[in-house]
């Protein structure tokens, strides 16, 4: 059984991995907790404020995050909330089986290192998956 240390770095790994992979390279991964808050965060862009830890737009309560925007597709009557949570899981099933292997080597650096910055997560991507060379710096 893994630790919830180790489970969190998979967790907060895949975040990480498939945002470059969508052509958003994080700015920060972390698996250091906030105690009562969070078990670990990454962060997009770079926050406002470094030392607030929740700085840089994250994603953070994700499964609240996802029902609240399958809401607002749902009421822009595209289609209704539940084909779009079925939509939306099928995507990410996908997605994080295509990088199962890389989600597991950043994990692994987590572990070692807990946190990791742009450049960190960049030397692990190899270019073939990070796509946020292709698009502007939104910074
Ligand atoms: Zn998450």
């Amino acid at each position: 059984m893994r630790t919830r240390e180790e489970v969190t770095a998979f967790h907060e790994s895949g975040h990480a991995v498939i945002a470059a992979a969508q052509g958003q390279m994080p700015w920060k991964v972390t698996i250091v907790p906030i105690t009562g808050v969070c078990y670990g965060h990454v962060s997009l862009e770079r926050p406002a404020n470094e030392s607030d830890p929740w700085g840089g737009r994250g994603c953070t309560r994700d499964a609240a995050a996802v029902r609240k925007n399958a809401r607002a597709l749902a009421l822009s009557g595209q289609r209704r909330p539940l084909e779009i949570l079925r939509a939306i899981r099928r995507e990410a099933a996908k997605l994080v089986e295509e990088h199962w292997p890389l989600i597991g080597d950043l994990a692994g650096e987590l572990l070692k290192r807990k946190t990791l910055h742009r450049a960190d997560v960049a030397a692990i991507i190899p270019p073939h998956v990070n796509r946020s060379c292709e698009i502007p710096d939104r910074q």
